[in-house]
């Protein structure tokens, strides 16, 4: 490639090195195919000169720019290859990490507002906001970083109450293709900033600017004194999972149901154990963790058993005088299901993965950090991830089409893969699925409309499997597993969609069957509507004309970008 400008930052450019390879490395890097997240260079940004640079090289060589914080994209479209560059806010590389400019955090006490660099993560954010005492709805995985998360919702265990991240924001620092930096203020009036605002804010991350740092209003703890918080174990059985569900889906057909509470289910299969030797080589993503720590993340806790846990809230929003004599009750039930692991052997085990069984009142900023998934993978092995969202409060916990309950069907699925049948026919793959409540009157109704899709959903549902790509078929086997079971969802037979449309979402983009990774074919499934889909190219072509920010199919516009369109 022709020579790079000078950056302040660390450049690595393409080549056969572990080097490279290492910085290129990201979430998604095994699961999708090989060459599709190797940038020409990889700039670790040190500063908006850094950035500006970038787009001026960019737009000088007619290259696209991918964009990439935390690097947890679900396909990897915070990556790119072929001539294009990536640059990098994360501050990985910073010789100084705390002092890092995208890392800079601070209160504002009047405002009531806390102000984000995005190379936080949502582990940074937890600890301010339990320091000070104040709580906004964002995502569980504690190394999701705030770069990708203020522009894909921020989904959240408390959303059904409060709603998610992106309507929280007051204001965000973006620099555009044009080489300019703003701050965008949630009630300008200026043309640009409203498009800006309604783009960014759910539309397609990455494709209209560089965000650099967010202002967001704070909720206090002290405002809600009796929130709960649950988060409990059981060992992996496909009746304690049907229970569960049921449960859950029991909740959401309520029509009296009290949206204080938002409840899911997770099951995991079983985590590697650090000190037992395996008789299978290393996983790419295990050597790359044991060797590139401060670019990967670090696991914090195994689990060595297929676990079940239940996690959720009772949130409080009306405050001290709200009635709550209702709310054990509601946790009893799950309590209720047997083979419940004791609160105090969890804890012993896992002491840095605080459980809690409803009973106590806690700080929501408490009761959130304890929710989080400490480890930056689910498990370091390459996997099929596959996201809905559901839209259905009437009948889920109905037998539906398929002759089943939404609750029996999926815990069918996820038995077939951990049982003792499942280890022979399945061995080498693991499940990692989210069954809940996501949807309700804090996710229905945000201050200012954008571009964020699906906000009539309500029940959630991810169903991720994952392979050892050591262990001979896993990849075929998880392949077949995952469209069949995408089949299901997506002939309706499970009531998920009452009105029978299919809902994705844009903060976990997935493909089926034979689609390919583009947003021009497949946005009816992220977004709302036409209109919204139509005002996303006008934005994008006024703002991006020259496509910059275009690195690969996943992209507004993408098909109408020269560069691209010999590989739509
Ligand atoms: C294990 C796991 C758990 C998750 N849990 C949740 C959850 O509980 N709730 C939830 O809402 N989401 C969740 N997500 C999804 C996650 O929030 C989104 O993928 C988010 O966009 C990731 O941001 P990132 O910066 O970490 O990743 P990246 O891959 O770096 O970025 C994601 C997208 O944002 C763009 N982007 C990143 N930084 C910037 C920036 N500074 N300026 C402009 N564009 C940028 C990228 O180009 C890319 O398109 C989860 C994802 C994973 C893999």
């Amino acid at each position: 490639m022709s020579s790079l400008p000078n950056f302040q930052g660390k450049v690595y450019q393409r080549d056969t090195s572990e080097e490279y390879g290492a910085h290129a490395y990201q979430y998604a890097t095994t699961s999708e195919a090989d060459g599709t997240m190797t940038p020409a260079a990889i700039i670790y940004v040190a500063s908006d000169d850094d950035i500006i640079q970038a787009i001026q090289y960019a737009r000088e060589k007619d290259l696209g720019i991918a964009v990439r914080t935390g690097g947890h994209q679900y396909i990897g479209s915070s990556s790119t290859t072929g001539n294009n560059i990536q640059i990098d806010l994360s501050g990985r590389e910073a010789p100084d990490r705390d002092s890092y400019p995208y890392r800079e955090w601070s209160l504002d006490e009047e405002e009531g507002s806390l102000t984000l660099g995005v190379a936080l993560d949502v582990d940074d954010v937890c600890a301010i906001k339990v320091q000070h005492g104040v709580f906004f709805p964002h995502g569980e995985c504690c190394t999701v970083h705030v770069g990708g998360h203020m522009q894909t919702g921020g989904w959240s265990v408390i959303s059904p109450t409060f709603g998610v991240m992106i309507d929280y924001l007051l204001r965000f620092d973006i620099i555009l293709a044009d080489g300019s930096k703003r701050t965008v203020e949630r009630d300008s009036q200026d043309p640009i900033d409203k498009d800006l605002w309604w783009a960014c804010l759910g539309g397609s991350p990455g494709n209209f600017g560089v965000v650099t740092s967010i202002t967001l209003k704070y909720l206090k703890d002290e405002d809600h004194p009796k929130t709960r918080g649950f988060k409990m174990g059981w060992f992996f059985k496909q009746s304690t999972l049907e229970q569960l569900v049921q449960i859950i889906s029991e909740i959401n057909d309520d029509p009296n149901g009290d949206p204080d509470f938002a409840m899911s289910v997770m099951a995991f299969g079983e985590e590697y154990d650090p000190d037992v030797p395996s008789i299978l080589p290393e996983t790419f993503d295990n050597e790359m963790m044991k060797k590139y720590p401060h670019l990967t993340g670090v696991d914090k806790f195994h689990w060595v058993v297929p676990t079940i846990v239940v996690v959720g809230s009772w949130a409080n929003s009306k405050g001290a005088d709200q009635d709550d004599s209702h709310v054990d009750a509601l946790f009893e039930r799950f309590r209720q299901v047997p083979g419940m692991l004791s609160m105090k052997l969890i804890n012993k085990v896992f002491p840095q993965d605080k459980m809690m069984d409803g009973a106590q009142k806690r700080p929501m900023s408490e009761i959130m950090k304890a929710l989080t998934f400490e480890n930056p993978r689910e498990f370091n092995m390459p996997g099929k991830k596959l996201a809905w969202l559901g839209k259905n409060t009437s009948t889920m916990s109905q037998k539906n089409e398929l002759g089943v309950t939404f609750a029996e069907w999926v815990a069918k699925k996820a038995h077939d893969i951990e049982s003792i049948k499942g280890e022979f026919k399945y061995y080498g793959m693991k499940i990692a699925i989210q069954v809940g409540m996501v949807g309700g009157p804090g996710l229905a109704n945000p201050p200012i409309v954008t571009a964020m899709g699906q906000r009539d959903g309500n029940y959630w549902l991810t169903f991720d499997v994952f392979y050892d790509p050591n262990v001979r078929g896993t990849f075929e086997k998880t392949a077949e597993f995952q469209h069949a079971l995408a089949a299901d969802v997506l002939s309706n037979k499970l009531n998920f969609w009452d009105d029978g449309r299919e809902r994705r979402v844009i903060l976990g983009p997935m493909v089926v069957n034979d689609e390919k990774p583009i947003l021009d074919e497949l946005w009816p499934v992220y977004y709302d509507n036409r209109e919204v889909y139509e005002r996303l190219l006008k934005i994008k072509q006024k703002l991006d004309p020259q496509h910059v920010f275009t690195p690969n199919l996943f992209c507004v516009g993408a098909t109408s970008c020269p560069r691209l369109q010999s590989q739509a």
